[in-house]
């Protein structure tokens, strides 16, 4: 069934515009786009689709298949939690700049897993914006709706997110890797390297201290430039400048500056061999310096590691739990998926292949 017949089941009517984005899975680049360094982002084939129409009275009527949560409320009422405060929040920060919206019909529908780390709520709020687009005819580039939308996240949900995962869902696709420089903005589409595919599997573990050791991270980060006299790490290139801070400053500001290094290297490695040795050096990098892995997913990515055919694994996304990364030989993620995720679960720990989809979600 389509998001569209979906759409007519519920309100009775044909929606007047739908729109779609991606999810995304971070290649290089991990916690650094707080620190206004670069990331290497590719979008997944997972995608979020959100159809609109208007209302035909006074309220908002917003329904989340997935959730199988319904929300109705004028724009005046106070604004119920949840994934109503991201959509809303899309609504609020076009407001914000002059536009004004009607009540709205909107129907959500996504193959993106939701909390893994592969970034639904940006592919949610970047459909919805762009659905507005369409049904609004408003004059948005892409880059302005990735920065609505970390707007609307920052503001409405109240998540202190970067910029890539926006920029990701809105001028990523699944065949390149997005190079993004997230100070500037400037990005530029790199092929994959060649004969490699990705694969994410979920490690099953909650990411629980996730919030507390993202803001923590974030503030230790920011502490670190202040010492350095530096308005953000992304300004440092020389790592061993580091000796100079106090612990574990050190070591987070380590990480920062040798993962900006190997992002920039990465644009200049086009063998999977030497991109896949970057990304074991990154998962070292967050395990011992920045001390956002766990057990499971170190075993996870160990299991990655010393698999044939897999060039380079690491944790992807904030850590704490989530998914891992690898680039592996070209029709080979599925295989080498299966066999790992026997390992691992093996050993106890539950995850699932993410990507490829093999659309079990
Ligand atoms: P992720 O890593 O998937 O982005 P987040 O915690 O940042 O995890 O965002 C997940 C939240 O985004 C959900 O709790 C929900 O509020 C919202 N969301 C994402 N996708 C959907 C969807 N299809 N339907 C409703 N809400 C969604
Ligand atoms: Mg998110």
């Amino acid at each position: 069934m389509t998001s569209q017949t979906d759409f007519q089941q519920i309100f009775n009517t044909a929606p007047q515009t739908q729109a779609s984005a991606p999810g995304r899975v971070n290649l290089l680049g991990e916690h650094t786009d707080y620190n206004d360094g670069f990331v290497l982002p590719t979008a997944i084939p997972q995608h979020t689709t959100v159809s609109l129409g208007f209302s035909p009275d006074d309220r908002h009527h917003f329904y989340s298949a997935e959730l199988e949560e319904w929300a109705h409320f004028t724009n005046h009422e106070l604004v119920p939690e949840g994934f109503v405060s991201y959509v809303l929040g899309c609504i609020r920060v076009l407001e914000k700049i002059g536009h004004t919206v009607p009540p709205l019909n909107l129907f959500v529908t996504s193959s993106v897993p939701i909390g893994s780390g592969l970034s639904s709520s940006a592919a949610l709020e970047v459909a919805t914006l762009r659905g507005l687009r369409s049904l609004l005819h408003l004059d948005l580039d892409d880059v302005q709706i990735a920065k609505l939308g970390q707007q609307a996240e920052i503001q409405y949900a109240g998540v202190q997110c970067g910029i890539m995962d926006q920029m990701a869902a809105s001028l990523a696709d699944t065949d390149h890797l997005l190079f993004l420089d997230t100070r500037s903005l400037d990005r530029k589409l790199l092929p994959l390297p060649s004969q490699a595919e990705i694969l994410v599997i979920d490690s099953g573990i909650p990411r629980s201290l996730a919030t507390s050791g993202y803001n923590q991270r974030r503030s230790e980060c920011e502490e670190a430039a202040r010492l350095l006299g530096v308005p953000a790490l992304r300004d440092v290139t020389d790592p061993n400048i580091v000796k100079n801070l106090p612990e574990p400053l050190n070591r987070r500001a380590r990480h920062v500056i040798n993962e900006n290094n190997r992002v920039l290297q990465a644009l200049k490695s086009t063998s999977a061999e030497a991109f896949g040795a970057l990304m074991n050096a990154s998962h070292a990098s967050l395990q011992h310096d920045y001390e956002v892995s766990v057990p499971g997913l170190d075993r996870l990515v160990e299991l990655l590691q010393k698999t044939p055919h897999v060039f380079g694994a690491r944790l992807t996304g904030a850590g704490f739990g989530g998914a891992c990364v690898a680039l592996v030989a070209a029709e080979r993620a599925e295989s080498i998926g299966q066999n790992v995720l026997s390992s691992y679960t093996h050993t106890g720990y539950k995850g699932r292949i993410l990507v490829p989809d093999l659309g079990m979600v």
